[in-house]
Protein backbone atom coordinates (compact mmCIF):
# COMPACT_ATOMS: atom_id res chain seq x y z
CA UNK A 1 0.00 0.00 0.00
CA UNK A 2 1.08 3.48 -0.74
CA UNK A 3 2.17 6.05 1.87
CA UNK A 4 -0.77 8.77 2.47
CA UNK A 5 1.00 12.21 2.85
CA UNK A 6 -1.76 15.06 3.72
CA UNK A 7 0.16 18.47 4.58
CA UNK A 8 -2.22 21.03 6.03
CA UNK A 9 -1.13 24.62 4.68
CA UNK A 10 -2.29 27.83 4.17
CA UNK A 11 -0.32 28.24 0.87
CA UNK A 12 -0.76 25.05 -1.01
CA UNK A 13 0.65 26.06 -3.96
CA UNK A 14 3.93 26.59 -2.75
CA UNK A 15 4.03 22.30 -2.93
CA UNK A 16 2.94 22.12 -6.66
CA UNK A 17 6.29 23.03 -7.86
CA UNK A 18 8.25 20.87 -5.62
CA UNK A 19 5.89 17.50 -5.75
CA UNK A 20 5.26 17.48 -9.34
CA UNK A 21 9.25 17.69 -9.75
CA UNK A 22 11.52 14.81 -10.24
CA UNK A 23 11.89 11.86 -7.66
CA UNK A 24 8.68 13.24 -5.16
CA UNK A 25 6.49 13.13 -9.03
CA UNK A 26 8.09 9.81 -10.19
CA UNK A 27 7.37 8.34 -6.75
CA UNK A 28 3.53 9.13 -7.23
CA UNK A 29 3.32 8.18 -10.45
CA UNK A 30 4.78 4.60 -9.29
CA UNK A 31 1.89 4.74 -7.00
CA UNK A 32 4.56 4.76 -4.05
CA UNK A 33 3.03 7.60 -2.22
CA UNK A 34 -0.16 10.13 -2.60
CA UNK A 35 0.29 13.51 -1.29
CA UNK A 36 -2.85 15.33 -0.63
CA UNK A 37 -3.29 19.40 0.12
CA UNK A 38 -5.51 21.21 2.17
CA UNK A 39 -6.03 24.54 2.71
CA UNK A 40 -5.93 25.70 6.06
CA UNK A 41 -8.30 28.29 5.20
CA UNK A 42 -10.95 26.64 4.26
CA UNK A 43 -12.34 25.50 7.92
CA UNK A 44 -12.63 29.42 8.74
CA UNK A 45 -15.73 30.30 9.40
CA UNK A 46 -15.81 33.95 9.54
CA UNK A 47 -16.68 36.27 6.69
CA UNK A 48 -12.99 36.83 6.31
CA UNK A 49 -11.79 33.71 6.22
CA UNK A 50 -9.42 34.33 9.44
CA UNK A 51 -6.80 32.17 10.45
CA UNK A 52 -4.88 33.75 12.88
CA UNK A 53 -5.78 36.57 15.62
CA UNK A 54 -3.56 39.14 17.94
CA UNK A 55 -1.50 36.93 20.50
CA UNK A 56 -2.81 37.52 24.21
CA UNK A 57 -0.66 39.55 26.27
CA UNK A 58 0.26 41.51 23.42
CA UNK A 59 3.39 41.37 21.50
CA UNK A 60 4.11 41.35 17.46
CA UNK A 61 2.68 39.35 14.81
CA UNK A 62 -0.46 36.97 14.83
CA UNK A 63 -0.77 33.51 15.93
CA UNK A 64 -2.91 30.63 14.25
CA UNK A 65 -6.03 29.82 15.57
CA UNK A 66 -7.49 26.67 17.14
CA UNK A 67 -10.64 26.19 15.50
CA UNK A 68 -9.06 26.28 12.05
CA UNK A 69 -6.51 23.70 12.82
CA UNK A 70 -8.63 21.36 14.53
CA UNK A 71 -11.28 21.37 12.20
CA UNK A 72 -8.77 20.84 9.44
CA UNK A 73 -7.40 17.77 11.32
CA UNK A 74 -10.06 16.52 11.91
CA UNK A 75 -11.78 16.68 8.43
CA UNK A 76 -8.69 15.49 6.57
CA UNK A 77 -8.30 12.40 9.30
CA UNK A 78 -11.60 11.39 8.37
CA UNK A 79 -11.21 10.76 4.94
CA UNK A 80 -8.71 7.63 5.37
CA UNK A 81 -9.18 5.06 8.00
CA UNK A 82 -4.94 4.83 8.30
CA UNK A 83 -3.99 6.55 11.33
CA UNK A 84 -1.93 9.24 10.71
CA UNK A 85 1.41 10.70 12.43
CA UNK A 86 0.92 13.98 13.16
CA UNK A 87 3.78 16.33 12.63
CA UNK A 88 4.25 19.99 13.23
CA UNK A 89 6.83 21.95 11.29
CA UNK A 90 8.28 24.34 14.13
CA UNK A 91 11.88 26.11 15.02
CA UNK A 92 11.01 24.70 19.07
CA UNK A 93 10.43 20.92 17.87
CA UNK A 94 13.00 17.94 17.48
CA UNK A 95 15.71 18.20 15.30
CA UNK A 96 14.73 16.57 12.25
CA UNK A 97 17.49 14.05 10.97
CA UNK A 98 18.11 10.52 9.07
CA UNK A 99 16.95 8.48 11.19
CA UNK A 100 13.58 10.37 12.01
CA UNK A 101 12.99 10.41 7.85
CA UNK A 102 14.05 6.14 7.47
CA UNK A 103 11.50 5.72 10.43
CA UNK A 104 8.66 7.98 8.93
CA UNK A 105 9.16 6.34 5.41
CA UNK A 106 8.10 3.28 7.82
CA UNK A 107 4.48 5.06 8.25
CA UNK A 108 1.30 4.35 6.24
CA UNK A 109 0.24 7.84 6.82
CA UNK A 110 1.85 10.96 7.65
CA UNK A 111 0.08 14.81 8.21
CA UNK A 112 2.00 17.83 8.15
CA UNK A 113 1.16 20.88 9.32
CA UNK A 114 2.84 23.85 8.32
CA UNK A 115 2.83 27.10 10.41
CA UNK A 116 2.74 31.11 9.09
CA UNK A 117 2.77 33.93 10.92
CA UNK A 118 4.24 33.61 14.98
CA UNK A 119 3.08 30.04 15.21
CA UNK A 120 -0.07 27.77 16.49
CA UNK A 121 -2.21 28.91 19.84
CA UNK A 122 -0.04 26.69 22.13
CA UNK A 123 -3.64 24.47 22.56
CA UNK A 124 -3.10 23.19 19.31
CA UNK A 125 -0.06 21.32 20.18
CA UNK A 126 -1.66 20.11 23.65
CA UNK A 127 -4.75 18.77 22.10
CA UNK A 128 -3.39 16.91 18.40
CA UNK A 129 0.06 15.91 20.37
CA UNK A 130 1.61 16.10 17.54
CA UNK A 131 5.39 15.25 16.73
CA UNK A 132 7.13 18.63 16.80
CA UNK A 133 9.98 18.56 14.10
CA UNK A 134 12.46 21.48 13.46
CA UNK A 135 14.78 21.49 10.00
CA UNK A 136 17.22 23.76 11.69
CA UNK A 137 18.37 26.31 14.01
CA UNK A 138 16.64 29.34 11.82
CA UNK A 139 13.47 30.32 11.42
CA UNK A 140 11.61 30.59 8.53
CA UNK A 141 8.29 32.53 7.11
CA UNK A 142 6.13 29.11 7.05
CA UNK A 143 6.53 25.64 7.16
CA UNK A 144 6.26 24.85 3.61
CA UNK A 145 9.49 25.23 3.07
CA UNK A 146 10.12 22.89 6.14
CA UNK A 147 7.01 20.29 5.16
CA UNK A 148 8.61 19.63 1.50
CA UNK A 149 12.30 19.14 3.10
CA UNK A 150 10.59 16.72 5.03
CA UNK A 151 8.60 15.01 2.41
CA UNK A 152 11.18 14.76 -0.14
CA UNK A 153 13.55 13.08 2.74
CA UNK A 154 11.37 10.11 3.62
CA UNK A 155 9.84 9.70 0.19
CA UNK A 156 13.32 9.18 -1.44
CA UNK A 157 13.53 6.58 0.91
CA UNK A 158 10.49 4.52 -0.26
CA UNK A 159 11.50 1.49 -1.86
CA UNK A 160 11.34 1.68 -5.43
CA UNK A 161 10.95 5.52 -5.09
CA UNK A 162 15.20 5.49 -6.31
CA UNK A 163 16.17 3.57 -9.33
CA UNK A 164 18.25 0.29 -8.70
CA UNK A 165 21.58 2.82 -10.01
CA UNK A 166 20.92 5.26 -7.05
CA UNK A 167 19.96 3.71 -3.72
CA UNK A 168 20.13 5.36 -0.95
CA UNK A 169 21.94 2.46 1.13
CA UNK A 170 25.40 4.66 0.69
CA UNK A 171 24.18 8.19 0.88
CA UNK A 172 25.32 10.45 3.67
CA UNK A 173 24.08 9.98 6.94
CA UNK A 174 23.11 6.38 6.18
CA UNK A 175 25.11 4.68 9.02
CA UNK A 176 26.35 7.35 10.63
CA UNK A 177 28.93 8.46 8.24
CA UNK A 178 29.04 11.24 5.25
CA UNK A 179 29.14 10.10 1.79
CA UNK A 180 32.88 9.21 -0.48
CA UNK A 181 33.99 12.03 -3.06
CA UNK A 182 32.26 11.36 -6.34
CA UNK A 183 33.98 11.31 -9.72
CA UNK A 184 32.75 11.36 -13.31
CA UNK A 185 33.98 11.76 -16.76
CA UNK A 186 36.35 13.11 -17.95
CA UNK A 187 39.28 11.55 -16.27
CA UNK A 188 41.35 14.99 -15.83
CA UNK A 189 39.98 18.05 -15.79
CA UNK A 190 41.90 21.70 -15.48
CA UNK A 191 44.95 19.45 -14.11
CA UNK A 192 42.58 17.78 -11.28
CA UNK A 193 43.26 13.82 -11.99
CA UNK A 194 40.56 11.43 -11.13
CA UNK A 195 41.95 8.93 -8.17
CA UNK A 196 43.59 5.78 -9.76
CA UNK A 197 41.86 3.49 -7.02
CA UNK A 198 38.61 4.53 -8.74
CA UNK A 199 39.37 3.69 -12.52
CA UNK A 200 41.33 0.07 -11.43
CA UNK A 201 38.18 -1.76 -11.52
CA UNK A 202 38.76 -3.79 -8.47
CA UNK A 203 35.63 -3.27 -6.99
CA UNK A 204 36.64 -5.02 -3.60
CA UNK A 205 39.58 -2.27 -3.32
CA UNK A 206 37.17 0.64 -4.31
CA UNK A 207 34.64 -0.71 -1.75
CA UNK A 208 37.28 -0.42 1.20
CA UNK A 209 38.73 3.01 -0.44
CA UNK A 210 35.10 4.04 -0.53
CA UNK A 211 34.45 3.01 3.03
CA UNK A 212 38.08 4.73 4.26
CA UNK A 213 36.55 8.31 2.60
CA UNK A 214 33.80 8.28 4.58
CA UNK A 215 35.31 7.89 7.75
CA UNK A 216 37.53 10.29 7.00
CA UNK A 217 35.42 12.61 6.01
CA UNK A 218 33.25 12.31 8.84
CA UNK A 219 36.11 12.53 11.41
CA UNK A 220 37.17 15.79 9.50
CA UNK A 221 33.75 17.52 8.87
CA UNK A 222 31.68 16.19 11.47
CA UNK A 223 33.32 15.61 14.69
CA UNK A 224 29.38 15.21 16.05
CA UNK A 225 29.02 12.10 13.86
CA UNK A 226 32.02 11.18 14.13
CA UNK A 227 31.85 10.61 17.84
CA UNK A 228 28.90 8.63 17.53
CA UNK A 229 29.84 6.39 15.14
CA UNK A 230 33.12 5.48 17.21
CA UNK A 231 30.73 5.16 20.45
CA UNK A 232 28.00 2.92 18.15
CA UNK A 233 30.99 0.86 16.70
CA UNK A 234 32.99 0.11 20.40
CA UNK A 235 29.18 -0.80 21.82
CA UNK A 236 29.04 -3.69 19.09
CA UNK A 237 32.52 -4.77 19.29
CA UNK A 238 31.36 -5.39 22.91
CA UNK A 239 28.37 -7.07 22.80
N1 LIG B 1 7.48 32.59 16.53
C1 LIG B 1 7.98 31.28 16.24
C2 LIG B 1 9.18 31.00 17.14
O1 LIG B 1 9.93 31.92 17.44
O2 LIG B 1 9.39 29.83 17.51
C3 LIG B 1 8.43 31.18 14.79
C4 LIG B 1 7.28 31.16 13.84
S1 LIG B 1 7.81 31.01 12.16
C5 LIG B 1 7.93 32.69 11.68
C6 LIG B 1 6.34 30.51 11.33
C7 LIG B 1 6.23 29.03 11.05
O3 LIG B 1 7.30 28.63 10.21
C8 LIG B 1 6.28 28.08 12.23
O4 LIG B 1 5.02 27.96 12.84
C9 LIG B 1 6.73 26.79 11.60
O5 LIG B 1 5.65 26.05 11.05
C10 LIG B 1 7.62 27.27 10.46
N2 LIG B 1 9.07 27.20 10.76
C11 LIG B 1 9.90 28.24 10.92
N3 LIG B 1 11.16 27.83 11.14
C12 LIG B 1 11.13 26.49 11.10
C13 LIG B 1 12.12 25.48 11.28
N4 LIG B 1 13.39 25.78 11.53
N5 LIG B 1 11.73 24.18 11.18
C14 LIG B 1 10.45 23.86 10.95
N6 LIG B 1 9.46 24.78 10.79
C15 LIG B 1 9.79 26.07 10.85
Amino acid sequence: MSLRIDILTLFPEMFTPILGTSIPKRAAEKGLVEYHLTNIRDFATDNHKSVDDKPFGGGPGMVMMCQVVFDAVESVEKLDLRPATRIILSPQGQRFEQKMAEELSRKERLLLIAGHYEGFDERIIEGLRPTELSIGDYVLSGGELAAMVVVDSIVRLLPGALGAADGAADESFSDGLIEYPQYTRPREFGGMAVPDMLLSGNHKNIAEWRHEQREKRTRERRPDLWADYLRRKQEKENR
